[in-house]
C-alpha cells in the first residue's frame, strides 16, 4: 500500500480522514508518528490553521493548534494520540494498515484507539474553519505521540516542558467514553470523567538458597507460590466512590424496578461482592470501578537450573480508585501478604480525588440531542489515559468520542484486538457531535 501524501480535507467524510491515518504504521514501540503527524499538519495548514510541531525526538513529534474563539469562555482542549499497539501474532480479516472500508466499517489498527477519535476531532475542526464558526472560547487541538507506552514523548513531555501551551484551560475532551453501550434493552453513553491510578509494586521474597542437588523446603520459590495463591483468592474491600455511585444510580433508575433494586445493593459495601457474584459476567465491568485491584504480572528469580535462588521478585499491577494513596493500598495488602513481606512502590501515577463536573451537563445534553434513545452517564475508567498528565495542570478530561454503536458491536473486545474496526456511521456521528460541542461550548460554563 502506498503511503498517502495529499491531505484529505473533506470534513463531511471523516471516515476518509481515518482511512488515511490508519495507513501510517505508528505501532508503538517504536511509534514513528512523524509521517502521520505531518499529514495532520498538512490538513490543518491547507485550511488556514497555523499548527506547531513540538518534539522530544524528531521522529515522534506532537502537533498543537488553535481555533480562535470569542474569548467568552476558557479555551477547550481536544486531544488524541496517533500511536497504536502492536498487531503481532494477530490474524486479521483485512490488513491492519490498509484502512479498508468494507461492510460499513473502517478496518484497521487504531480505528477505535484512537485514530477514529482523532479523525472526528479533525473533521469537526476543519468544518468549524470552513463554516467560520467562532466558539465561545479558543479550541486547542493536540495530536499526540506515545500514549500507548507512557507518554514520555507525548502528553507527559508537553505537560512538563511546555505547560504554557495549555494555560487557562479547564476542560478537555479525549478518550475513553461516549460510545453507546447496552444494559438490558437500554442504551447508555458512558462519559469518562475519572480514571483509576496505576500503582505498580514489587514484592521481594527471600528464602534459603543453595545447590539444586540438595533438597530445600520453604524456599523462596515455595513462598512465592503460596503468596501468588493468596493473591488469587483474596477479596480486597470494596470502595464506593462518587463516579461509580452516580453511574449505578443512573443505570438502576433506567432498569425495571426489581433489577434496579438489585443493582442499587452494589452500593452497600457489605453486599457488593455477593451482588457482583450474582450478576456473573454482567457484573465484571463494575468490579474494577468498585475495588482497588491487583494482578501479579511478572516474576524474576533464578539464573541457573542447578542453583536454588535466595530471592524472587514479583511485580504487581495495582490499580487504585480515586482518593486512595499507595499507602492505603499497601495497608490493604498487608492483610493478605503479612507484615514481614516488603512491598515497594515502583511507580504511581496519581489522579485527582475529585472530578470537576462543570462540563458534564453540556456533554449530556449534546448526547441526548444526538441520540434521544441514549442515556448519558458518568464513568470511571479502570485503565489510564493521557488525561492523568493533563490533570497535573488542573485540566479535567472527559472521555468523549461519541459513537452510536449497535448492540452487537463489542467495543472493549475489539479494541487492541485483531479486526479492530469502527462503523462509518459511528465516525460521522462522532464528528457531528464534537462539532455540536464546539458550537455549544460556553453555554454552560
Ligand atoms: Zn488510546
Amino acid at each position: 500500500m502506498k503511503t498517502p501524501v495529499s491531505p484529505h480535507i473533506d470534513y463531511q467524510h471523516p471516515e476518509k480522514i481515518l482511512q488515511q491515518l490508519i495507513r501510517f504504521n505508528t505501532t508503538n514501540p517504536p511509534g514513528n508518528e512523524k509521517a502521520c503527524i505531518e499529514y495532520i499538519n498538512q490538513c490543518l495548514k491547507t485550511t488556514g490553521f497555523e499548527p506547531k510541531l513540538i518534539a522530544k525526538d524528531p521522529n515522534r513529534p506532537n502537533l498543537i493548534t488553535r481555533l480562535k474563539g470569542k474569548n467568552l469562555a476558557p479555551p477547550l482542549l481536544l486531544y488524541g494520540h496517533v500511536d497504536v499497539v502492536t498487531t503481532e501474532k494477530q490474524a486479521w480479516r483485512h490488513p491492519p494498515f490498509e484502512g479498508k472500508i468494507s461492510d460499513g466499517y473502517v478496518w484497521g489498527r487504531g480505528a477505535l484507539d484512537m485514530k477514529g477519535g482523532v479523525a472526528m476531532m479533525l473533521a469537526a475542526l476543519l468544518r468549524a474553519k470552513a463554516e467560520n464558526l467562532k466558539p465561545a472560547g479558543d479550541i486547542v487541538f493536540a495530536a499526540l505521540s506515545d500514549e500507548e507506552a507512557g507518554g514520555d514523548f507525548g502528553a507527559k513531555y508537553l505537560v512538563t516542558r511546555y505547560p504554557e501551551l495549555f494555560s487557562g484551560i479547564r476542560f478537555a475532551i479525549g478518550e475513553f467514553g461516549g460510545c453507546a453501550t447496552y444494559i438490558g434493552r437500554q442504551k447508555f453513553y458512558p462519559i469518562q470523567v475519572a480514571e483509576k491510578q496505576a500503582c505498580w509494586m514489587e514484592i521481594k521474597i527471600k528464602g534459603p538458597g543453595g545447590h539444586g542437588a540438595i533438597p530445600i523446603k520453604g524456599s523462596a520459590m515455595a513462598k512465592t507460590a503460596r503468596l501468588l495463591n493468596k493473591i488469587d483468592q483474596i477479596h480486597l474491600p470494596p470502595h464506593i466512590t462518587t463516579v461509580p455511585e452516580q453511574m449505578i444510580h443512573t443505570i438502576a433508575s433506567a432498569m425495571p424496578f426489581a433489577q434496579g433494586l438489585v443493582l442499587h445493593q452494589l452500593l452497600k459495601p457489605a453486599l457488593t461482592n455477593s451482588i457482583l457474584n450474582l450478576l456473573g459476567e454482567k457484573g465484571n465491568s463494575f468490579r474494577p470501578m468498585l475495588y482497588n485491584t491487583i494482578n501479579p504480572t511478572m516474576i524474576r528469580g533464578g539464573e541457573k537450573i542447578n542453583v536454588i535462588p535466595s530471592e524472587i521478585s514479583i511485580q504487581l499491577d495495582g490499580r487504585l480508585v480515586p482518593g486512595f494513596s499507595p499507602f492505603d493500598f499497601i495497608s490493604e495488602l498487608r492483610r493478605i501478604v503479612g507484615k514481614d513481606v516488603g512491598v515497594d512502590i515502583i511507580s504511581h501515577d496519581p489522579c485527582p480525588a475529585q472530578t470537576d463536573l462543570g462540563l458534564f451537563a453540556l456533554l449530556s445534553d449534546i448526547i441526548r440531542e444526538a441520540d434521544p434513545e441514549g442515556i448519558p452517564m458518568q464513568m470511571l475508567l479502570p485503565g489510564v489515559t493521557d488525561g492523568r498528565f493533563f490533570s497535573l495542570l488542573n485540566i479535567q478530561s472527559y472521555g468523549f468520542l461519541p459513537m452510536n454503536l449497535a448492540p452487537d458491536f463489542n467495543f472493549f473486545k475489539t479494541i487492541h484486538a485483531a479486526d479492530e474496526r469502527v462503523p462509518v456511521d459511528a465516525i460521522r456521528f462522532g464528528a457531528n457531535t464534537i462539532y455540536r460541542l464546539l458550537e455549544k461550548y460556553g453555554s454552560h460554563v
